[in-house]
């Protein structure tokens, strides 16, 4: 199914205002409320449509990169635009924002009794090689896992726990509530088991009752091609573990670019600088190798080729992040003057210095190489 433009879903323009955002935001999910559309699937739909747009709208970095790359942009960096957005996860992250009207009702929790667990931020090199072609990476972090001893629960055994009085095991009590729309009634998670349904009558002595420990874990994550210095990924639920089985936080993954030998990235072109001699410069070879993202290749340089020519080497780049299309290499030839010469090459040399054609006569065509670079990068 194709997506639908985030501002088209939230029924904004571009240039909207963060505080323009929330308020359409509000706009939308408070029609399509769950509970103002009971057993409804296409509000439902709709609703989570608009919950995705706003988490990419509202966060500076996200919109940053979906006003750059579209949805193909979104690709790999979980939350909800990884495509599993459920209703709680909705209400888990942007409870807030119904609070004034639906009271703690929107607040519903998934499952534990505990807080959610905190995003953990892990940083990830790649060679150029790697962000050509898109790469797995296994990273081994140490963070908040579930409890083993307990599996989460918090519980010394079985029977240290007791349904919660306050909602009969339930988990969650009723309320009402008066709003502007009139008097509503809503459920809402227990506070005295935090919508558990069940209250711990002894700990947990691994883990003190709180349901996680420190661990380690390794995680492959799926770096998709094209990525650029400074962009963020992130996987949902791969953070630290959340109290008492608690939603775990969010793995965010920055992305950083380690430099190459002899390529500079310039967008998704690459760059080269090639030295050749003059005398391959006066009269060209098929036998110069420079290197690519990919491994040598072969170049093939022209008789008469003056310092400061830039070759093109088409898609020889990087891919973009946005799905179609590569960059390409470029490579800048530099004429090589030799520092030193021998008796016998200064006397070839001399023969030629008053050589009608070795006296420097720059035509039309023999622009400087900022023109050149001027017409490469516009
Ligand atoms: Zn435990
Ligand atoms: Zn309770």
């Amino acid at each position: 199914m194709d997506k639908r433009d985030y501002y088209e879903v939230l029924g904004i323009s571009k240039g909207a205002s963060a505080a323009e955002i929330k308020k359409a935001y509000r706009k939308v999910a408070m029609k399509y409320h769950p509970d103002r559309n009971p057993d409804d699937k296409a509000a439902e739909d709709k609703f989570k449509e608009a919950a995705e747009a706003y988490e990419v709208l509202s966060d500076e970095q996200k919109k940053a990169r979906y006003d750059r790359f579209g949805h193909a942009g979104m690709r790999g960096a979980g939350g909800f635009s990884g495509g599993n957005v459920n209703v709680e996860d909705i209400f888990e992250n942007f409870g807030d924002i119904f609070g004034d009207i639906f009271g703690q009702g929107s607040r519903r929790r998934r499952g534990g009794g505990g807080r959610r667990g905190s995003n953990l931020r892990v940083k990830v090199k790649l060679t150029l090689q790697e962000i050509a072609e898109g790469v797995q990476k296994k990273i081994k972090v140490r963070k908040h896992i579930q409890c083993n001893t307990c599996d989460g629960s918090g519980a010394k055994n079985s029977n240290a726990v007791r349904a919660c009085e306050t909602c009969g095991g339930h988990g969650r009590v009723r309320q009402v509530s008066n709003t502007f729309l009139g008097q509503m009634q809503t459920t809402v998670t227990c506070p005295t088991c935090q919508g558990n349904g069940q209250v711990i009558t002894q700990k947990c002595t691994s883990c003190a009752g709180e349901g996680r420990m420190y661990g380690e874990e390794t995680i492959s994550i799926d770096i998709p091609p094209g990525v650029v210095s400074g962009v963020q990924l992130s996987m949902t639920g791969k953070g630290n573990m959340g109290e008492r089985n608690a939603p775990a936080g969010d793995l965010l993954i920055s992305i950083e670019e380690i430099a190459h030998e002899h390529l500079k990235r310039k967008d998704n072109d690459v760059v080269f600088t090639l030295y050749i001699s003059f005398v391959d410069a006066a009269l060209g070879s098929n036998t110069i190798e420079i290197p690519t993202i990919k491994g040598k290749a072969k170049i093939k340089i022209p008789p008469g080729t003056q310092s400061g020519k830039i070759f093109r080497l088409k898609g020889k780049g990087l891919p973009s992040l946005n799905a179609y299309g590569k960059g390409d290499q470029l490579v800048e030839v530099n004429v090589w003057t030799p520092k030193n010469v021998s008796p016998s090459e200064r006397a070839t040399l001399e023969g030629l210095r008053n050589a009608a054609n070795f006296e420097p006569a720059p035509g039309k065509n023999e622009r400087g190489f900022f023109e050149k670079m001027r017409d490469y990068f516009s």
